[in-house]
């Protein structure tokens, strides 16, 4: 295939309250996000969209300048076959562009011109897909309460929490408070988040260790980046020890990376991420070989919109019991609708008994409203 046009559009969208996340030094007051837009000669389009994790202006503006400067160029002028852009990917993730979610744009653009949802272009049929709530600040107690009570009415049973105090006991001193108050009601996922971690606390082998024992007491489901990523032999051992599921993989990219990662024994549930990382061919390529191994695919998907629906759709391609569940930012509780919404063409999915639909309509069924780009948009 050859596209016609690649758009990419720098979003910020002003928060009404500063929002401090724990992989974040500083808090935010607004929300930063690259969208894409592909279009083929026959006026079909595909979207998608990626938070970096760092939310920088400056940052995301080089996205804007590359993709349209280099990519399009390519993408436009040769053919080429979809599964060959993860290729592309890699290169611009050597020089620092991570462009998974420009090859995703495309998958979806395949999917509207076959007129199927896109979960159905990559070979699945789920009708609907568990959620879990995904909390991105550090809470106390009553803060975790006010979001637990309002996910438990949207049916939503499953929470993951943020360790990041400097004695991570205390965060399990929260955690096990909130367990007296829901019981089995919810169950709980931690995410320490030290994989990219730049700034203290530091975890060691010994400290991720005494955690996971404390939640294996918890019954908690599982563990996530408790080690610097680059220490591939603490994850083996471990993994090796923990009584907890260790789950990792959203710092990852590239396919012989993250094979081997799984090869060596790092994780028991793989989080890639489709438009984080390095596309929807190596998230598949990814969540095959997971299930060869017996091992969990949950995808990472802390995503704006048109980026988290990419993923939903990739989960919604493969079988419950691979990938249960889809990651939901929903913390604080605005910030799902305003915020991560907030260039779409339509409201977010209604989550109903704990789950979210797949609709009929083909591609994700979302595309961006040009009003609210021309509102959001700083490029
Ligand atoms: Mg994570």
């Amino acid at each position: 295939m050859r596209l016609k046009d690649v758009k990419v559009h720098i979003v910020s969208v002003p928060l009404k309250e500063a929002i401090h996340w724990t992989w974040q030094i500083i808090p935010i007051t607004a929300f930063d996000f690259v969208v894409v837009e592909v279009r083929d000669e026959e006026g079909n389009a595909g979207y998608s969209a990626l938070y970096d994790g760092v939310s920088s202006k400056e940052l995301l503006m080089k996205y804007k300048m590359f993709i349209e400067g280099i990519v399009k160029w390519a993408l436009t002028s040769v053919e080429f076959e979809p599964r060959d852009l993860h290729r592309i990917a890699s290169i611009c993730t050597h020089h620092y562009m991570r462009i998974g979610f420009l090859e995703a744009a495309v998958w979806d653009l395949m999917a509207r011109r076959e007129g199927k949802p896109l979960c159905k272009l990559l070979g699945g049929c789920r009708k609907r897909v568990k959620v879990y709530a995904s909390m991105g600040r550090l809470v106390d107690v009553d803060m975790a309460k006010r979001h637990i009570d309002w996910y438990l009415k949207q049916g939503i049973d499953i929470v993951k929490v943020r360790f990041h105090r400097p004695d991570p006991m205390e965060d399990v001193k929260v955690l096990k408070e909130l367990k007296k108050i829901y019981g089995s009601s919810v169950r709980f996922a931690v995410d320490a988040n030290q994989a990219l971690a730049v700034f203290p606390p530091f975890w060691d082998r010994w400290t991720a260790l005494r955690v996971a024992e404390e939640l294996y007491q918890l019954e908690v489901l599982w563990l996530e980046e408790p080690l610097y990523r680059e220490d591939v032999e603490g994850y083996v051992w471990l993994r090796s020890k923990s009584r907890v599921a260790i789950a990792g993989g959203e710092a990852e990219y590239g396919l012989s990376n993250v094979l081997r990662r799984i090869d060596v024994g790092m994780y028991d549930i793989v989080q890639y991420d489709a438009t984080l990382d390095n596309g929807v061919y190596e998230a598949l390529t990814i969540a095959n070989y997971t299930a060869l191994k017996g091992l969990k695919y949950l995808a990472h998907a802390w995503n704006p919109g048109l980026g988290w629906l990419i993923n939903l759709h990739i989960t919604a391609s493969l079988p419950e019991h691979l990938s249960p569940y889809i990651e939901t930012p929903l913390d604080p509780s605005w910030f799902w609708e305003e915020v991560m919404f907030a260039v779409c063409d339509k409201e977010p999915p209604k989550i109903v008994d704990g789950y979210v639909e797949i609709g009929d309509e083909p591609g994700t069924g979302y595309s961006i409203s040009s009003e609210k780009i021309k509102k959001f948009s700083i490029s």
